[in-house]
């Protein structure tokens, strides 16, 4: 190869490698547009694994009201990702998690706290529930046939049958519900004593509250 053809060869390379890299810069880049962890997110844009059974976006709660517009799950980035993981893990053993309510804006609390002035099992609105900041979530399992499994009472009921140290119960329903708790705490989360359903983002807890609405469309 004369000295002329080399130089067109090696230039004619570092060209390709040139153009090539900036091609994989120019494909790589949404991957690199990472959002904060804190960031709120709807949980379906992440995942269709889960069943949802939104009660606020209902006038079945205690309430009895329909409080939410819409019943989607928004949370901050990190509480989704921990909960897919959970999710990952009861979906191996065939169960999927139903839930009941995940970020909750400040100004609903307060109309729960007006009903329920108990912090045993509504959080004052002074302080703000972990709902309020996206790192709680209220849950359930179901089965591979969609049926919930049975946690020995309703969701939101306001007694001592609800508490995790509670033991007079079926052993299913211990079973079922120490089983909820082993997964959830693997992955990040803390239970509730006096709520079975009820799981906090152990990184979440120092958030801040938001009030913020969600995009319904
Ligand atoms: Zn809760």
């Amino acid at each position: 190869m004369s000295q002329f053809f080399k130089f067109f060869f090696v230039a004619g390379f570092l060209f390709w490698n040139i153009s090539s890299n900036a091609q994989n810069e120019a494909y790589a880049s949404p991957i690199k547009q990472e959002i904060a962890d804190t960031t709120f997110v709807n949980l379906k844009d992440f995942s269709s694994d889960f069943v949802y059974d939104m009660k606020y976006a209902t006038e079945d709660n205690f309430l009895k009201a329909k409080v939410y517009d819409c019943a989607e799950c928004f949370l901050r980035l990190k509480t989704v990702q921990a909960l897919i993981a959970a999710n990952n893990d009861f979906k191996k053993k065939g169960f999927k998690i139903k839930l009941y309510d995940c970020y909750r804006p400040l100004s609903i609390q307060k109309k729960m706290w007006e009903i329920v002035s108990n912090p045993k099992y509504v959080a004052d609105p002074k302080k703000g529930s972990i709902h309020n900041r996206g790192g709680a979530v209220d849950i359930s399992l179901v089965d591979a046939a969609g049926k919930e499994v049975e946690m020995g009472t309703t969701f939101d009921f306001f007694g001592i049958e609800a508490s995790h140290n509670y033991t007079e119960l079926p052993k299913e329903v211990k079973a079922n519900r120490k089983f909820l708790k082993k997964i959830m705490i693997k992955n990040g989360f803390n239970s509730f004593d006096s709520e079975w359903w009820h799981y906090n983002l152990k990184t979440g807890l120092k958030d801040k509250v938001a009030n913020q609405k969600w995009d319904c469309n």
